[in-house]
């Protein structure tokens, strides 16, 4: 819930706002489980809304951690919907991956979510308690959504969840350090750079339509180019960013002509373009590209005026690198 969702309730009860802010402030910030253990709201207001409400918060039911301390947490919701989150400390920053969907319907075929399928979309407080529950709830200094789903595909509840995270009633989190990451749904990415201050990935992975088709479907219906020339366009706030996710597979997409298509679809644009390792799944033959290789992209993007970086690989021994969630779904 927002402010607004509450106060429907509760003025008519002849509650005003700052009871709402109050309650709201009590849960996604101090992360206090039950109502009846909220401080600062009147006895009376509290017994009505444990008679009509919960506070949300649920744990994880399982998690696992890396040898390089990311940890992967399992949820399951009230609607038996099963999902992941990925928590990755990296000195002072700390991130969390959220999921917005159980599985997800884009049937990337190079994604094991994609595989799994799509079993529903995750309400608001589904993705806000991915954050909340967690131990180190108070140390989060960054969320990104690139767990399970296209978070396009599930606009509405995920710009609401990108309305707690900054408010101040909220988690407080910076826009700039909130990523929302998609392969492209147009709709759901117009309503996004309209409602809201937080930075967009474009999952490109290929600068050439065709073969992009083959690994990203939605590229038939909403070209990755239309996209790039929306991004490029759109009047960009000082602190927002918009970047590109280019996982560099070897031999396939890797070589010097896509190099070269890359800096043509970029150039004189404000987009970053973030270079990732690739994850092998299973019964799939191809191989990331060598880190070499990699910097080589890496050094000719950023000679070009195109802000480049590698982005390393974490979680991997968990099956909590990207691509990789729902593995330990798939095993049911
Ligand atoms: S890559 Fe993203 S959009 Fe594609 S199937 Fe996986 S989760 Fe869905």
């Amino acid at each position: 819930m927002v402010p607004d969702d509450l106060q429907i309730f509760l003025g008519p009860l002849g509650y005003d706002r700052s009871h709402a802010l109050k309650t709201l402030l009590a849960i996604y910030r101090k992360k206090i489980s039950h109502i009846s253990l909220i401080q600062g709201i009147p006895k009376a207001m509290k017994n009505l809304l444990q008679a009509d409400f919960i506070t949300g918060i649920y744990a994880p039911c399982a998690s696992e951690k890396s040898v390089d301390d990311t940890v992967k947490y399992l949820f399951r919701n009230d609607k038996g919907l099963e999902f992941e989150t990925v928590y990755l400390p990296d000195n002072k920053r700390k991130t969390v991956c959220v999921s917005t969907q159980a599985g997800c319907r884009m049937g990337c075929p190079f994604c094991l979510t994609g595989r799994y399928g799509f079993k529903g979309n995750l309400s608001a407080g589904d993705i806000i308690n991915q954050i909340i529950s967690l131990p180190h709830a108070d140390e989060v200094s960054h969320v990104v959504f690139m767990g399970m789903g296209e978070p396009m595909d599930n606009i509405e509840e995920v710009l609401k969840a990108c309305k707690i995270l900054v408010s101040d009633w909220g988690l407080a989190i910076s826009s700039r350090n909130i990523t929302v990451s998609t392969v492209g749904i147009l709709p759901g990415i117009m309503e996004f750079l309209k409602r809201s201050d937080c930075n967009l990935t474009l999952s490109l992975h290929s600068p050439f339509p065709d073969q992009r088709g083959l690994v990203i479907p939605a590229e038939k219906k909403y070209p990755a180019q239309n996209i790039v020339d929306i991004m490029k366009s759109y009047p960009l706030m000082k602190k927002r960013r918009f970047s590109i996710a280019y996982v560099m597979i070897m031999d396939i997409n890797d070589s010097d002509l896509h190099l070269e298509a890359l800096k043509k679809l970029l150039r004189d644009s404000p987009i970053r373009v973030n270079l990732l390792p690739y994850h092998r799944i299973k019964g799939d033959p191809s191989r990331s590209s060598t880190l070499e290789r990699m910097l080589f992209f890496k050094h000719e993007l950023t000679i070009s005026g195109i802000s480049a970086s590698i982005r390393k690989s974490r979680g991997e021994d968990i099956s909590a690198a990207c691509g990789l969630l729902a593995s330990g779904l798939g095993k049911k």
